[in-house]
């Protein structure tokens, strides 16, 4: 037997990953046991060179403490050198993310006979459908890294959904790199079959989508999204830019009006998004419209990524925008983002929501939005709004 760490960095789909990977080594009769450890498992994300700087800081750091350390994930399959140098007991894991479980746990070797117990450690639990993406947006190195998309059979992700919830997870997420490719085409179900039929798992309490092209954001998809009880009020869709030349020098295959007026029907919804500052197609004037866009189509929590050339990519050998420019847009986004997201929270004042708590003094109402809220952690409590802090809203 051994024991055994595993972090991840990066988006949902890391940390479904690193959940995999978890869950296999858990199955092989292996013992989690944070800190020191005989093995790590680090699974890395590559999408900026400062993901690929904290990947490479915790594969090093954890190889001081662990016999050996395993760097699977995104990073692991990124052209050059980001985790060359590294020392001798770090072995770095290509390939797809289908076949990083069974390459560690087959290299740590498994222990016969032992009943793994899963032990709940959230009350959300993120269920990958979908992976890779054929779209080749020219700053992503996503399709690189983790190739084509695909699915998973709709019948595994169901098996898979009843286990998260029979595990006593409340909340599911359904998440892909490109989740509105989700496709089985046997059965001939899409994303919105996907979520009508996951969202009939029994003891489900609530289902989100974590992010979605607003390519894919169809009629069909928002209908099923309004029309399915369990389904959440929140969406996470990437604009990347509010400029039209940009998005084009990005090849992002929608331009500004096209995204405001996909996301109008969303109403009510609490909608989230990315945006790439410093791109190098993106001029003062360029900035300026993506602040406007944002404004438009009623964002609140902007997650902000200044740009960093990926080798491999369309745009690796372009990078034009100085850092202080960047440093100063993504600053301005940033607090724009913090000023929406105040707004949405001060409109909860006085009013109920239905919360769950997934830590100790704290939750998530239905529309993603934070609470600080009293209640059992994996309970769905009611609160009403008292105040605003920079944190969430107080529960009264
Ligand atoms: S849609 Fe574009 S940005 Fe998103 S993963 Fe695919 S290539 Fe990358």
């Amino acid at each position: 037997m051994a024991t055994f760490s595993v972090r991840f960095l990066g988006c949902k789909v890391s940390h479904t990953d690193a959940q995999e990977l978890r869950e296999r080594l858990l199955d092989d009769g292996h013992l989690e046991r944070p800190g020191a450890a005989d093995v790590a498992v680090v699974n890395t994300c590559c999408v900026t060179n400062e993901a690929i700087r904290k990947s490479r800081q915790a594969a090093s750091r954890a190889a001081r403490t662990h016999r050996r350390v395993y760097v699977t994930g995104c990073g692991a399959n990124l052209s050059g050198e980001a985790f060359a140098g590294l020392p001798g007991n770090v072995t770095v894991v290509p390939g797809p993310s289908e076949q990083a479980a069974s390459v560690v746990a087959g290299d740590v070797g498994a222990i016969a006979c032992v009943q793994a117990e899963h032990r709940l450690d959230r009350v959300r639990a993120f269920l990958k459908v979908q992976d890779g993406c054929s779209f080749g947006c020219s700053f992503c190195v996503i399709p690189l890294v983790r190739g084509a998309s695909r699915s998973r059979p709709l019948a595994a992700v169901l098996r898979e959904a009843r286990r998260r919830v029979e595990q006593g997870h409340r909340e599911l997420v359904l998440t892909g790199i490109n989740l509105g490719c989700y496709r089985d085409r046997e059965e001939r179900v899409d994303l919105a079959g996907l979520v009508r039929a996951v969202a009939d798992t029994p003891g489900l309490a609530r289902l989100r989508i974590s992010s979605i092209e607003v390519n894919h954001l169809t009629g069909e998809l928002v209908r099923v999204l309004r029309a399915t009880p369990l389904v959440c009020r929140h969406l996470h869709v990437p604009l990347q830019s509010g400029d039209d030349g940009v998005l084009r020098a990005m090849r992002r295959r929608y331009d500004s009006a096209t995204f405001l007026r996909r996301v109008e029907p969303l109403g009510d919804f609490n909608l989230t998004t990315d945006v790439i500052v410093g791109f190098p197609a993106e001029d003062d004037r360029a900035f300026e419209r993506t602040l406007a866009v944002v404004d438009l189509a009623g964002v609140t929590k902007i997650h902000v990524f200044p740009y960093s050339p990926r080798p491999g990519t369309g745009t690796a050998a372009s990078d034009p925008v100085p850092p202080a420019v960047k440093k100063e847009r993504s600053a301005r986004l940033r607090e724009l983002s913090r000023q929406r997201c105040l707004a949405r929270w001060c409109d909860k004042i006085g009013r109920e929501d239905l919360v769950l708590v997934d830590r100790p003094g704290r939750g998530y109402g239905d529309d993603y939005s934070p609470w600080l809220v009293r209640g059992e952690v994996g309970t769905l409590v009611r609160a009403r709004g008292r105040a605003v802090t920079e944190e969430g809203i107080l529960a009264a």
